[in-house]
């Protein structure tokens, strides 16, 4: 492979646009294909060719996909003129969503089968890191195909960490990190409520908070969204975290791990999902801790 790759890219969502346009910034030549078609045309304007089916987007060295979950990544892999069906003998399937991991073992074992590679390579980093091209990327497969793919992952990333050739163990990495900043959520939420109700200025302890013992950018990020209760529009949505958190419960299932926290946090997601707030960010557990506190008030 050379440096500027021909690579296709499906799934233009609010991840997908932004690492698609970092592909394009970077001088690679990109084929964007999404679902909704509609979606593609503002990197059409900035030059990406349109595919006007998943096969399309197979026609380079690469093709990655960054799809919302398990359903949509086995429709564009597994389905009728899907990734599998396309892709050439030796050409790589990137996998970036956030999948299960018995997904990715299911992937990597329909790849090899067909003579092609696979990569996982999830990221942590929200839609404006994907569009300024600083996420973090986790990449597990084969050390050498790893090794030819890295001008695309430097093209979307701020550092790329290769963590071994089994691709599922970078599925389960992305789950556990997403499972510890949803529990940060919580804790910041219910935190948030405590001294809410008190009187104390939010921001002002948010400001304490992160300039002592808790600099972390997920505390800055969580904190600011909680303290700001303003979670729309979403960068992360509620179905996303919801489903993150199944996948973690499904994960530590097959592996005899009790994660009594995550238990909760599934059915915090969930009690957003019921009460509609569906279109909402991840951080809206903010809202639930204030409302159990008699704050909303405070939040709307
Ligand atoms: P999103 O905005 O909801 O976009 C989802 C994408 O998947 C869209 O392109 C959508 O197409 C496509 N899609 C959904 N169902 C499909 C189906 N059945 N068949 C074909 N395409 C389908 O999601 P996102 O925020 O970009 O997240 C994408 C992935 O990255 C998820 O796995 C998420 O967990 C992960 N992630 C997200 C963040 C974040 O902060 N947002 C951070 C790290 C990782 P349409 O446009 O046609 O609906």
């Amino acid at each position: 492979m050379a440096d500027k790759e021909r690579v296709g890219f499906i799934g233009l969502g609010r991840m997908g646009t932004g690492m698609a346009g970092s592909l394009l910034r970077a001088g690679h030549e990109v084929t964007v294909y999404n679902r909704t078609p509609g979606k593609a045309q503002e990197l059409v304007d900035r030059g990406a060719h349109k595919a006007r089916q998943v096969a399309d987007a197979c026609r380079g060295d690469v093709v990655i996909t960054m799809l919302a979950d398990d359903a949509a990544v086995e429709g564009v892999v597994f389905g009728d003129g899907g990734v599998l069906q396309s892709l050439g003998k030796a050409k790589t399937h990137v996998s970036m969503s956030t999948i299960s991991v018995a997904l990715s073992e299911r992937l990597a074992a329909a790849h090899a089968q067909a003579g092609q590679r696979f990569v996982a390579a999830p990221v942590f980093g929200r839609p404006d890191a994907a569009a300024a091209g600083k996420l973090f990327i986790i990449a597990a497969g084969a050390p050498d195909v790893v090794a030819l793919c890295m001008p695309l992952f430097e093209a979307m990333g701020q550092k790329t960490i290769p963590i071994g050739d089994a691709p599922q163990a970078a599925n389960l990495i992305k789950l556990s990190g997403n499972f510890l900043i949803a529990s940060v959520i919580e804790a910041l939420a219910e935190a948030m409520a405590l001294v809410g109700k008190a009187g104390i200025d939010r921001r002002q302890y948010l400001d304490l908070l992160t300039a002592t013992l808790f600099t972390a950018p997920v505390y800055k990020t969580y904190g600011g969204l909680i303290a700001g209760g303003k979670f729309e529009p979403a960068g992360f949505a509620v179905p996303l975290g919801h489903k993150d958190i199944r996948l973690t419960l499904a994960a530590a299932e097959s592996l005899r791990v009790p994660m009594p926290l995550a238990s909760l946090l599934h059915d915090r997601f969930l009690t957003l999902i019921a009460r509609g707030g569906e279109e909402l960010d991840w951080s809206a557990i903010g809202r639930l801790a204030a409302n159990d506190a008699g704050l909303e008030d405070l939040l709307r």
